[in-house]
């Protein structure tokens, strides 16, 4: 049996109280198969307006380079030409892939954006409810490898060593895109902002006479209100689990993030909340350290610089199943209050449906 399910963060913020200061405005697109919201302070609300459009025109134009669901995006064709010779490619591909490259360093290879042959086993086994065949999975795995990616800064070119390689940057584009769409907001003069595509939020200057946007961590079981709250502002945060997307086969649930040493679903179920100066940074950690686990990940996490981390685990798969919770020496100091009565312009959930 396959099951989706959705939104793994919530989030609240305050209204400026009426008649005073700037007023809030809230916009919300879907793109990249995720509903993205924003929400903005200012006095104007055309400049409002206009920033909403900037900001998701700049999420739909990513969303057309670095799909690996659109046949002519830039990434899809770069892939098609793996094997060749080195590719020019555009500033965003070319960041993006550098900004995974070094997250594959740093994770020992946990964090892979050559994954795609075996991500597409794992959607096939979505769709069908069966588990891919080993010999698949051993298949797909030989053509992947993050090594195997060359990049060269000075003729921003790319190559893809291995002919049959395939890129797939779904583990770290929301996270780019989000901060991308911030950029434009700022860019017009808009510093009290917030971005939110689905499970990943970029905030910039807090909301008037507050100090952060209230930012709630979704329990495991994804039907349950958030019961932690962070408080955040110019810094991101991103959340990662099994709540979001998965598949049961045989009683066993597979999450969409893939173990690349096994080429395996990951089954513990596990969710993980990364705050970072960004959101490509915070997006990409949530995924690698869903992969390493507790240990490993909150190691790299303590070591990051700016990056605090909370890892919730459970032991079984149903409802009332015994967590444990695991957290970075500063992530406490990140919690705040939740939404309180005097709060009354919810943001409500942030999350969205699969593609
Ligand atoms: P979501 O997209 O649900 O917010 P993530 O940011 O964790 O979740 O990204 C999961 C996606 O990343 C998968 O759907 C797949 O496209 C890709 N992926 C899966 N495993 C890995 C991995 N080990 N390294 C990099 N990307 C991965
Ligand atoms: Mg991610």
């Amino acid at each position: 049996m396959a099951a989706v399910c959705l939104a793994a963060l919530w989030g609240w913020a305050a209204d400026a109280p009426a008649g005073e200061g700037p007023d809030r405005f809230e916009f919300r697109e879907t793109h990249m198969g995720s509903e993205f919201k924003l929400v903005v302070y200012c006095n104007d609300e055309a400049l409002a307006s206009r920033a909403a459009r900037a900001a998701f025109d700049r999420v739909a134009g990513l969303d057309a380079t670095l799909s690996d669901y659109k046949v002519d995006s830039e990434l899809m064709r770069l892939s098609d030409r793996a094997g060749g010779p080195p590719v020019a490619v555009s500033d965003d591909l070319f960041e993006v892939l550098r900004r995974s490259r070094e997250l594959s360093e740093r994770t020992g290879g946990a964090f892979d954006v050559t994954i795609n042959p075996v991500v597409k086993l794992w959607r096939r086994a979505r769709r069908d409810g069966t588990l891919p065949p080993r010999d698949r999975l051993d298949e797909a795995l030989s053509r992947v490898g993050w090594e195997k990616l060359v990049l060269d800064p000075g003729a921003r070119t790319v190559r893809l060593t291995l002919e049959g390689m395939r890129l797939d940057v779904g583990g770290i584009a929301k996270g780019y895109a989000s901060d991308a769409a911030l950029a434009e907001v700022r860019r017009l003069g808009i510093t009290r902002a917030l971005v939110a595509g689905a499970g990943d939020v970029v905030a910039g200057d807090p909301p008037p006479g507050r100090d952060g946007w209230t930012v709630g961590i979704a329990p495991l079981d994804p039907a349950r209100r958030p019961g932690r709250f962070l408080s955040l502002s110019n810094a991101a945060v991103s959340t990662s689990g099994d709540a979001e997307r998965y598949v049961e086969i045989d009683g066993v649930r597979y999450s969409h993030i893939v173990d690349p040493r096994s080429g395996l679903g990951l089954t513990g179920r596990s969710s993980v909340t990364v705050v970072a100066p960004d959101g490509t940074t915070s997006d990409g950690l949530a995924t690698a350290l869903s992969v390493l686990g507790p240990d490993r990940g909150l190691a790299l996490a303590e070591e990051a610089e700016g990056v605090e981390a909370l890892i919730v685990s459970a032991a079984g798969d149903g409802d009332g199943d015994r967590t444990t919770v695991r957290a970075t020496g500063g992530f406490g100091a990140m919690l705040g209050e939740g939404p309180g009565a005097s709060e009354p312009g919810t943001v409500p959930t942030l999350g969205g449906p699969e593609p």
